[in-house]
């Protein structure tokens, strides 16, 4: 069993300790309701570091005020199977903290990253990257890790978690992990339970549109219209909201009217009521 810790006072001590011994500490930040893209991320982690700490923690500042925050899924009982079911379980430590102690009464400080979180997903959750900062920022101050595993699943967070890390000189790596897929293309997520059945045979169109688009712009197709066409095929199948659907270069996020290496098309679209999020490089 991993070992379970749930207070802040008590995780830095232990990593500490654990750093104090020769460890090299890794950090897997998430908000539970455990997949095989979190634990591509553990096992990510175990092949650079000694010892891996996983936070389950779900950060109401992340959720604007019509979100999913009261059925997001809690399970922190499965998590903790799963957890031990890898290998060297004995290396892990659950990071549990309540949120009485994340954020208590009197608490108001909160981290801005600008620039990089006003595009895409910031725009339409406004207050989305600033819980995510104040939350990244106050874990990794609590753990202390050498070093923090992030998704590129969720590609504009990691990017903006990088830039944190820099602006800040915070003493951590901050490494990125490729997209766990299902079979059938669709991105692992925590918020697939959503979907319904009809919505789940429908979702893997999402991955597929952007490998067919990337195969256009590759080939020298104007990316404009194949933004445009992408968009109908999505409407076309069922998606009943495209958020945003783009082509950014892959590190400074700014737009891109042409095909350019390291260039990726990203994008949040709802099915029903289930937002979803993919991205592939160009
Ligand atoms: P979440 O619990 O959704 O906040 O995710 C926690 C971490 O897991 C983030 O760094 C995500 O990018 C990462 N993650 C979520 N889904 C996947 C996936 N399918 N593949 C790789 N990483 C993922």
């Amino acid at each position: 069993m991993p070992k379970l810790i749930d207070s802040v006072a008590d995780i830095y001590p232990h990593s500490r300790g654990l750093q104090d011994a020769g460890k090299r500490v890794g950090f897997v930040p998430t908000m539970g309701a455990l997949h095989d893209g979190h634990l591509s991320l553990v096992r990510e982690a175990f092949e650079q570091c000694d010892h891996v700490v996983v936070s389950i923690f779900v950060n109401p500042k992340q959720f604007g005020a019509d979100e999913d925050l009261d059925r997001y899924p809690r399970t922190l009982a499965d998590d903790t199977i799963k957890l031990s079911n890898l290998p060297h379980p004995e290396r892990i430590t659950l990071y549990a903290p309540t949120l009485e102690e994340m954020y208590p009464k009197n608490y108001a400080t909160s981290i801005q990253v600008s620039g990089l979180t006003e595009a895409m997903c910031g725009k339409s959750r406004p207050n989305f990257f600033g819980g995510i900062v104040t939350v990244v920022t106050k874990l990794l101050l609590q753990v202390q890790p050498h070093v923090v595993f992030f998704g590129e699943k969720d590609y504009q967070q990691l990017k903006i978690v990088q830039r944190l890390a820099k602006d800040l000189n915070l003493p951590v790596d901050v490494v990125g992990c490729p997209i766990r897929r299902e079979d059938d293309g669709l991105a692992m997520s925590s918020r697939n339970q959503y979907l319904t059945t009809q919505e789940r045979a429908l979702a893997p169109i999402l991955n597929q549109t952007l490998i067919e688009m990337s195969d256009h712009i590759r080939n020298g197709m104007d990316v404009l219209s194949t933004l445009e066409a992408g968009r109908d095929a999505l409407t076309l199948s069922g998606f009943n909201e495209i958020d945003y659907l783009d082509y950014r270069d892959g590190e400074s996020l700014a737009s891109l009217s042409h095909y350019r290496p390291h260039g990726r098309l990203l994008v949040g679209a709802y099915l029903g009521k289930t937002r979803l999020l993919d991205n592939i490089e160009v």
